[in-house]
């Protein structure tokens, strides 16, 4: 049974889902005022670990994902740019964010919402906290007022007697001591931009954005929520005291959140400067699957070292699974099948499965399978593994590839007719019969596949 650390809890809980077999999932995506670096990065593989995991196990996952496209820092850049019109200028961001998803093999969300795209449900949210008695106004600030809800803290396990009643905070971050009456709806400001509402203008702050989204996607009470460490206090916090005020029933079941990615033992950060973008690895000649490697190789609620000595290791690694499929596909092996091949790739998946249900435990997971490479390696030199094995073990790759993703994914023959036509074409050209290997070939071909021999080997794609 999958096991993982709830923060509300402070316990390694068993995973239960509110409906069978199904998962909602919010994830706090990026603030969109300029490149998201690997830190960020960091945080988006290990939910995509999550939801893959959990779709490895047979659950369904509905997730959504925020963009926030309007906040303190958001309005600050897109000023000092000159750019008057915000989402013009968050756009760009957000297009670059799903283009470094995508090159990392990031499975996009069911939906990704933008906050400023949900203004009017903020805003009917706000009036349901302020007919309930949780907020009040000043100086055309709408503030929640803490002292009315006494769970507050329960997330990042604040001692409320710490929390200074009536004072406000107006900033969107903040630190645990300064635990006050936070902003819900700020008051214009010459130069920010600003809606028109029965609230009065201005513009929402930061934690009402992820409570209306989430509730509107995924009902008042849903699974999952995610996001890095340093979200759980204020943001997640707040989230969860305007949630439960409006709605009066618990909001999230699981919260789960990620350890930092840090750099010479500081948190790495856009303020710090000490960040590297995905661009910027990628102009170092780095393939972003080593990127994600590295990244997730270190289990979730870990700190990871960002260094170029791991970046090495990653690339070691990654190369000799590489190198393992590409032996697997090309090797001549003589008929029939292995029961010990058999046995191993079973047992394999259940110690993946075993140490992935442990917090989703990577690197354990990973030691699974490079101790399975190895046995199968001998075994392939041992003669063995034989022909009908190939599809057995490619397609337990295949499995492996849907949660940790290490390369793009790829067809597994499972037409035995094609893949015994591929068998007798490799052995036909290691007779050094090339004439039976292109008249194999073209068989190949006209049941719908190309073949191709690299200097890396045979490769197959469809039609
Ligand atoms: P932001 O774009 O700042 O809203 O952050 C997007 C996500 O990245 C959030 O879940 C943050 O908690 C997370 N995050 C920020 N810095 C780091 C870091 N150094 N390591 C891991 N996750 C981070
Ligand atoms: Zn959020």
């Amino acid at each position: 049974m999958l096991k993982l650390s709830n923060t509300l809890s402070g316990k390694l809980e068993p995973f239960k889902s509110i409906k069978l077999n199904q998962v909602s999932m919010y994830t706090c995506g990026p603030t969109v005022y300029a490149h998201v670096h690997i830190g960020n990065l960091r945080t988006f593989i290990f939910q995509d670990v999550l939801k893959r995991f959990l779709r490895y196990k047979g659950f369904k996952v509905f997730q959504i994902m925020n963009i926030t496209d309007v906040d303190d820092k958001t309005i600050r850049d897109s000023g000092a740019h000159n750019i008057k019109d915000l989402r013009k200028f968050t756009d760009r961001y957000t297009q670059a964010f799903f283009e470094d998803c995508q090159k990392l093999g990031i499975d996009k969300p069911d939906h990704a919402v933008h906050a400023t795209d949900h203004i009017e449900d903020m805003v009917k949210l706000i009036q349901k906290l302020q007919s309930k008695g949780f907020t009040y106004e000043k100086d055309g600030s709408t503030y929640f007022k803490i002292a009315a809800f006494p769970n507050y803290g329960k997330l990042a396990k604040l001692d409320f007697e710490g929390i200074q009643i009536g004072a406000r905070v107006d900033l969107d971050e903040y630190e645990k001591q300064d635990a006050r009456d936070f902003v819900l709806w700020k008051a214009p400001k010459k130069g920010e931009p600003r809606w028109e509402t029965p609230l009065g203008p201005g513009r929402p702050g930061w934690h009402i954005e992820c409570s209306a989204m989430s509730m509107k996607y995924l009902g008042e009470t849903f699974d999952i929520h995610c996001g890095a460490v340093d979200l759980i206090f204020p943001h997640h916090e707040n989230e969860i005291a305007q949630s439960e005020a409006s709605s009066g029933k618990p909001f999230v079941h699981f919260w789960i959140h990620g350890e930092h990615l840090i750099v010479d033992g500081e948190k790495m950060s856009k303020s710090k400067g000490n960040f590297f973008t995905l661009r910027n690895l990628l102009d170092k000649g780095i393939d972003p699957w080593v990127v994600r490697y590295v990244l997730q190789s270190v289990p979730y609620k870990s700190q990871l070292n960002f260094t170029m000595n791991a970046v090495k290791q990653a690339e070691t690694s990654l190369k000799r699974l590489r190198d393992f499929k590409q032996r697997v596909k090309t090797q001549p092996l003589d008929s029939g099948k292995s029961l010990k091949v058999q046995k191993g790739c079973q047992t394999m998946l259940q110690n993946f499965e075993n140490a992935m249900n442990k917090d989703l435990n990577t690197a354990q997971a990973l030691a699974a399978v490079f101790d399975w490479v190895r046995e199968v390696n001998t075994d392939i030199t041992d003669g063995i593994v034989k022909a009908d094995d190939r599809c057995l073990i490619l397609g337990t790759l295949d499995k492996l590839n849907e949660v940790l993703v290490l390369w793009e994914s790829e067809e597994v023959f499972l037409d035995p007719q094609i893949q015994q036509l591929i068998d007798q074409r490799i052995q036909a050209r290691k007779s050094k019969d090339f004439i039976l290997a292109d008249k194999i070939r073209d068989e190949i071909f006209n049941r719908g596949y190309i073949i191709e021999d690299t200097r890396e080997g045979m490769r197959w794609k469809k039609r």
